[in-house]
């Protein structure tokens, strides 16, 4: 060993690389199917990688596989991990040679430990350190099984054991770390293109409302004109009618200029049981019209912001919770305080939505409904963003969805 097994060490960490930075800077893992091609294309790493070992010991290949094998099962799951893990044996079993069985007893275990910490791990954070000790621990099992087996051919391997184990190390660090480097900023550039986007149609939503405003309000003056002096009963009607539908206009307007315009914003201390105490009953009517229940569970917490604002924000998220339902279900609203934020959920059990739908939440005029404006969830995370907030999303197709905002208790300071 020695010069051509760093030779052999950069070529595998080449294929390494390509493979995965590529999957993540074409943004492949927005795709459909997404846990399939991620599963691939490590598959692919893995048999170019044992394409090109460096053998050491006659019939013992060694190479850097491990790498592509934990990011196909941290990136993509039990399915893209377990396409990966059949690849692997499978072209394992083909090379021939005594080292089958190393490998057998050696993934497989690796396979089940990695499922289960992916299981009691909550959210994706750390995956470098976590990529990297799995590499760790995956050389160490390697490397046991492997002395067993060498103990009865070969003198003096331990040194080779020890270089294994520091270059998948330290090899998987920077695989994860370029990863996650990666993932940063490609969010970041999706996040700045959306809010980019939204203060655009904001400040034209706003342009367009005030130019219409002025003339429905000159038209309106004459048109109250006209009924009071109207000499028949139809003329009566008829402008009765046409103020009706001019004040609809104004309130729609109003709306969107509400919606527009994040200057002006009051800052008052808000008591969210109360405040929420008040929205509920306020959309309960709505509600129970339909034939669902609310449940709600609040705690006394107190943030700062426009009340009205989070008036929208809560009577969006209801509505939308309503809407949701097909047949009777239930709502449940939640407040209560974790991490230095007050987190108000609300669960529905309605239709859910799928991975693409919740990709296209709060996009502008996003809307599944007949009537809908694909406006609220789009004005309700602007609210919550100006609050130096943010509403996440759970949902299951069929099972329901939990809308979770999230406002920091100490704004005040902020403001
Ligand atoms: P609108 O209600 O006018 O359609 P929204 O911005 O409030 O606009 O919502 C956008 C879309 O998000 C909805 O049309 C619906 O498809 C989806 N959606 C929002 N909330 C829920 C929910 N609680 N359950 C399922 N789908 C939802
Ligand atoms: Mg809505």
């Amino acid at each position: 060993m020695g010069g051509l097994m760093l030779d052999y060490i950069l070529l595998n960490f080449l294929f390494i690389l390509v493979g995965a930075l590529s999957y993540f800077a074409f943004g492949l893992y927005k795709n459909k199917h997404s846990k399939l091609i991620i599963g691939v294309f490590s598959g692919v790493s893995v048999v170019f990688c044992m394409s090109f070992p460096f053998t050491v010991f006659p019939g013992y290949i060694y190479d850097l596989r491990i790498i592509p094998f934990l990011v196909a099962l941290i990136y993509g799951g039990y399915g893209a991990g377990g396409l990966v893990a059949v690849t692997l044996l499978l072209y394992r079993l083909y090379l021939g040679g005594s080292g089958f069985i190393v490998t057998t007893l050696s993934y497989i275990p690796i396979f089940i430990l990695v499922l289960v910490f992916l299981k009691l791990r909550k959210e994706g954070k750390q995956n470098v350190l976590f990529g990297m000790l799995f590499s760790l621990l995956s050389a160490l099992i390697v490397s046991v099984w492997s002395s067993i087996q060498l103990q009865h051919d070969i003198d003096h391997h331990e040194i080779f054991f020890v270089y294994y184990c520091v270059i998948l190390t330290v090899c998987s660090w920077i695989t994860f770390f370029f990863i996650e480097t990666m993932r940063d900023n490609i969010h970041m550039r999706d996040e700045i293109y959306r809010s980019e986007k939204l203060s655009v149609l904001g400040e034209l939503a706003a342009t367009i409302a005030h130019e219409i405003r002025n003339p429905i309000t000159v038209s309106k003056g004459f048109l109250q004109l006209l009924k009071s002096r109207s000499q028949n009963e139809t003329d009566l009607k008829y402008s009765l009618l046409a103020l009706e539908e001019i004040d609809r206009a104004e309130a729609i307007i109003s709306e969107y200029l509400m919606y527009a315009k994040p200057q002006a914003e009051k800052v008052e201390k808000i008591d969210v049981k109360a405040h929420l105490s008040n929205v509920i009953s306020m959309t309960e009517p709505y509600v129970t019209s339909k034939g669902h229940i609310v449940d709600s569970q609040l705690e006394d917490l107190h943030v700062y912001g426009d009340s009205k604002k989070l008036t929208q924000v809560m009577i969006n998220l209801i509505k939308n919770a309503a809407e949701a339902i097909e047949k009777n279900g239930k709502i449940t609203i939640h407040a209560f305080s974790q991490n230095n934020y007050a987190v108000i959920e609300v669960m529905d059990t309605g239709i859910g939505m799928n991975e693409e739908q919740l990709q296209r939440l709060g996009n502008p005029f996003y809307s599944t409904k007949a009537k809908g404006t694909g406006l609220g969830l789009m004005v309700s995370y602007r609210i919550i963003e100006a609050l130096g907030g943010t509403i996440r999303v759970q949902s299951k197709q069929g099972m329901g969805t939990k809308f979770s905002v999230l406002i920091p208790l100490e704004a005040e300071a902020k403001q």
